[in-house]
């Protein structure tokens, strides 16, 4: 087989896996470039929803990650005033999905699930310490230009996809423009295997905490609970990064409760940026390389695996003469318009709401008291309302 045939893509995040391992299902061949030199360890997304969890099924990895994860079948919101205010049950919309749950895992669980079962699969090929670096194509391939061992080397395929996160220099080398805004706040994720459960009567595995002055989140994982503060502008990244620091905010959690054993901290800056285009004629961008956003919601991992899906169910259809070229147009008009139509909206969203605590908890007595709103809400807040959304666009 020639280099020719073969799809790349850039990145083996949770995006470029999932990507890889739809594409080789189908038995199209795949070279993955990663510039690490080995998958990250790195702690972050956390959260799989439903429709992920389907998807992730129809090549057998759903199940390996739910067996290494924590099952959440609800999630609660709360205020720092009045403690719960509201509980939904994703239960209710079983009819709608085949994992009325999410599950909490992170995301690294599911890259070495992948990649464990794409080793040795005819097709499939991983390049680790392999950036890449430029991309130029033509009407009928692309190329990369790989830095290797101190070498540039080039390799030629017939499609890219630039799964290379948020800094992706694929979408860089495209000369894409990556519209939108970096928030002045940070957020701080700290991590603790304090019992939550033993303090907090009935606390679910997913928890928004809304309070105008410091709002947070807490999220269980197997083993530790990673709790989410709001980092307001006036404080620097060097007295945030101090355990004081961390312990100061921790102990605003549960009152008399202080001194938590501390796993690690990640402090990070929070952007809401699309790209101008997904698709530039043989290369497509997808995942963080294409989008970012806040975490509120867990929307930005789960909108890039519900990308990767989009357009590799369409690459296998042209690859397998089943479709045209045109077809791969309707991965950028979908994915693109449901991520600044309802990722985009509904994750600024979920910041207003844990900053405006009152008229927030007004909102959701509203959808609780009705069933069929309850039904939208959660058909929205699991994004399976955004796929269905993504279809309608034609
Ligand atoms: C602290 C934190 C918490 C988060 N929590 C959530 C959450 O709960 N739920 C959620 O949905 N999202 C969450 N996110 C966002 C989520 O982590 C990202 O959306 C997700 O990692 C995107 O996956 P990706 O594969 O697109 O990119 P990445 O995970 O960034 O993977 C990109 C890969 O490309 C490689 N790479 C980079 N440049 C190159 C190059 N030039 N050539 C080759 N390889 C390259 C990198 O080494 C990496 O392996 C969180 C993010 C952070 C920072």
């Amino acid at each position: 087989m020639s280099a020719q045939d073969r799809v790349f893509i850039a990145g083996a995040g949770p995006v470029g896996l999932v990507a890889a391992a739809n594409l080789v299902r189908a038995a199209v061949p795949v070279t993955v470039f990663e510039a690490g030199s080995d998958l990250s360890t790195e702690s972050r997304a956390s959260t799989f929803h439903p429709p992920t969890l389907d998807m992730l099924d129809t090549f057998g990895a759903a199940e390996p990650l739910i067996a290494q994860g924590l099952v959440a079948p609800g999630f609660q919101y709360r205020t720092k005033k009045d403690g719960l205010v509201a509980e939904f049950d994703f239960g209710a919309i079983a009819d709608a999905t085949a994992h009325p749950y999410r599950v909490q895992a992170e995301q690294s669980k599911l890259t070495r699930i992948l990649l464990d079962q794409l080793r040795g699969k005819p097709g499939f090929e991983i390049s680790f310490n392999s950036r890449v670096q430029s991309v130029t194509q033509d009407g009928s391939s692309v190329t990369v230009a790989i830095e290797r061992s101190g070498g540039t080397q080039n390799h030629t395929g017939r499609w890219l996809i630039g799964a290379d996160g948020a800094s992706s220099s694929v979408r860089r080398a495209l000369g894409t423009r990556f519209e939108g805004f970096t928030w002045p706040d940070r957020l701080l994720v700290v991590s603790t295997p304090f019992d939550f459960h033993s303090t907090i009567p009935g606390l679910t595995a997913v928890n928004y905490v809304a309070d105008a002055e410091r709002w947070y989140f807490l999220l269980q994982i197997p083993g530790l609970w990673r709790v989410m503060f709001l980092i307001k502008e006036d404080i620097s990244d060097e007295q945030i990064r101090t355990h004081a620091f961390a312990q100061s905010l921790m102990a605003t959690v549960i009152p008399g409760i202080s001194n938590y054993e501390i796993s690690h901290t990640t402090l990070y800056k929070v952007h809401q940026r699309v790209a101008k285009t997904f698709r530039q004629g043989r290369a497509f961008l997808a995942g963080d390389a294409a989008h970012i956003n806040n975490p509120l919601g867990g929307m930005g991992m789960n909108g890039g695996i519900h990308d990767a899906i989009n357009l590799t169910d369409r690459l296998a259809a042209v690859w397998q003469g089943r479709a045209y070229d045109a077809e791969l147009d309707r991965y950028d008009t979908q994915r693109r318009l449901v991520t600044l139509e309802t990722i985009q909206t509904q994750t600024i969203q979920n910041k207003k709401n844990l900053e405006n605590p009152e008229p927030f908890a007004k909102s959701l007595e509203v959808i609780k008291s009705d069933p069929k709103r309850t039904y939208e809400y959660l058909l929205r807040v699991s994004m399976i309302a955004t796929l269905r959304r993504a279809q309608e666009l034609g």
